[in-house]
């Protein structure tokens, strides 16, 4: 499932190897990746332009064109994006195919078939990105946002990080090692969070989306990078995916529960259920008690 790192790591590769080319022709192969106004618009608005300029916005990965406008591309479950060569031309699964002016192709391929590819207008792109919340790594994204921006709601706390609105890019791996790293659990309402809860959150939803990118992302099974490679991220995961193996941080054991409908996992001694006592106006009333 690419997050925030698998895009990133993407978006490198798209920058130092297809940036600058033209895309001669293009075929969508699955008429669902295009949706509104359908394919043939998409093409008309694709074909013959070139590709000046790659960014990101949360999970979105976004490719200028010379027109002016630009193909964002959201690749969901199990979207891949690949260059070929170096990459063999798959057989299975394919939903749009570039022809670059140079012969190579880049092909998207999903065989969860969510992969979505849509070309806006710069008033559009601008819409359709009004609702996310910050970048993590943006200067907007500071320590005081979280509890500012969320901090009153009594919902759970993972299912408001991974609400897009909030911070864009976080997903649920690295939610899951987010909130692990920062001792809060899951199902803790986000009013509950005391500053220093607030403070290890923000530093380790940053820290560990860096870590993802340091290590090309995460690759559980369909994930590959631009040239078909498997990020090693996975490896360096602490508590997702890792049901009945020891807590690296008491021994204990992590378990599986769902929050917000949502494959969750948790060390339940490292991410206690109660949260932290406010130790400043309790530690007050001990002292009156002696
Ligand atoms: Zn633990």
């Amino acid at each position: 499932m690419p997050e925030l790192p698998e895009v990133e790591t993407i978006l490198r590769d798209v920058q130092r190897y297809i940036a600058g080319a033209e895309v001669a022709g293009a075929e969508v192969l699955d008429e669902r990746i295009a949706g509104h106004p359908g394919s043939e618009v998409f093409l008309k608005r694709l074909t013959g332009r070139s590709i000046t300029e790659a960014w990101r916005r949360g999970k979105h990965l976004v490719l200028g064109l010379d027109s002016g406008d630009s193909l964002v591309l959201q690749l969901k479950i199990g979207g891949q994006l690949l260059l070929v060569p170096p990459v063999e031309m798959p057989t299975t699964d394919l939903m749009l195919r570039l022809d670059l002016e140079d012969g190579r192709k880049v092909v998207l391929r999903d065989e969860t078939s969510y992969t979505r590819a849509q070309v806006f207008t710069a008033q559009e792109l601008e819409e359709r990105f009004a609702n996310l919340g910050p970048e993590p790594f943006d200067k907007a994204f500071t320590v005081d946002y979280l509890p500012e921006s969320i901090g009153k709601r009594r919902a759970q706390i993972k299912p408001l990080l991974l609400d897009q609105r909030t911070v864009a890019g976080v997903g649920n791996i690295y939610v899951d090692e987010a909130l692990f790293e920062a001792g809060i659990n899951p199902r803790r309402k986000a009013s509950s969070l005391l500053r220093a809860e607030w403070e290890r959150l923000h530093r380790a939803i940053v820290s560990n989306l860096e870590a993802g990118i340091e290590h090309r992302g995460t690759t559980f099974s369909l994930y590959r990078d631009l040239l078909g490679r498997k990020g090693t991220h996975q490896d360096h995961l602490k508590v997702f995916l890792r049901t009945g193996k020891e807590c690296p941080g008491c021994g204990g054991v992590v378990v599986k529960m769902t929050v917000g409908g949502r494959a969750t996992f948790v060390c339940e001694t490292c991410q206690p259920e109660e949260g932290e006592k406010d130790t400043g106006s309790e530690g007050a009333e001990q002292l009156e008690l002696l």
